[in-house]
């Protein structure tokens, strides 16, 4: 079994616009926080120390990320939208079908014609439940200010495209799903429409389906053999979105 890891790392960087804060309890530290009450010190403790903590503070859409139909509005298909720990794990680990597209942030958002014609190159009579990976090559400027600045969306036609092959969890390797901020934003001030606000996300209110942002790896899958994706987003109660170790698992576990 090979397993290749799909997500970045959890930290502050450039490319993350809210920053990770780690506050370390170390193990000497430690041995106050846990022992001062009953009077002891580190000396107490083996070799001198105790055991260490973290307290981080993060955005829920912080690294490798799957939003839920909560983070796009407070309805999704009619009902009230579902927060990240409702989603049904069984949509979270399937096959996974990778789609690479031409990385060049001024071609825009990727279309559902490139999406289709993505698709139809692998040959499949269906494509319904798996978990597609769309590549559209950001992840090479991860932890730049590029990678929040500068990549290519995924146009709201082609992600409605994929739910109508039955598809319920689509991922990319870029910031988000929408264009960059900064070109919405003039779009909006260009045409005062609300349709150029983050659209594929407000799609979700309409059509319900899971995303993952910020993934990475895409380019260590293969092309010609099948895997499998895993991917199930840490239960965060009532939250729209929550943090994922994504991996592709090449082979049957029972290898
Ligand atoms: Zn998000």
């Amino acid at each position: 079994m090979k397993i290749i890891d799909l997500s970045v790392p959890v930290r502050t960087n450039p490319g993350e616009p809210v920053p990770v804060t780690v506050k370390l309890t170390d193990h000497v530290e430690g041995a106050e926080v846990l022992g001062a009450v009953y009077g002891l010190t580190a000396d107490d403790f083996p070799d001198g120390y105790a055991i260490s903590t973290e307290l981080v503070t993060l955005s829920t859409h912080c690294g490798t990320h799957i939003d839920a139909p909560l983070h796009y509005g407070p309805h999704s298909e009619g009902k009230s939208a579902k927060s990240i720990d409702e989603l049904p794990l069984e949509f979270f680990f399937a096959q996974g079908l990778l789609l690479r597209f031409d990385s060049d942030p001024q071609r825009g958002p990727v279309s559902a014609d490139e999406v289709a014609a993505a698709v139809e190159r692998h040959n499949l009579t269906s494509i319904a439940r798996r978990i597609v990976l769309l590549d559209v090559g950001a992840a090479e400027k991860w932890s730049t200010k590029e990678y929040f600045t500068s990549f290519r969306g995924i146009a709201p036609e082609a992600v409605e495209y994929l739910i109508n092959q039955g598809v319920k969890v689509i991922g990319t390797d870029a910031f988000g799903f929408d264009q960059p901020f900064g070109n919405m934003l003039k779009n909006w001030r260009k045409t005062g429409s609300k349709d150029v606000l983050w659209p594929t996300h407000i799609l979700g209110r309409k059509r319900e389906y899971f995303q993952i942002e910020r993934l990475a790896g895409l380019d260590q899958l293969p092309d010609d053999i099948p895997f499998n994706i895993a991917c199930f987003p840490i239960r965060l109660a009532g939250c729209g979105a929550a943090w994922t170790r994504a991996v592709a698992i090449l082979e049957d576990c029972s290898a």
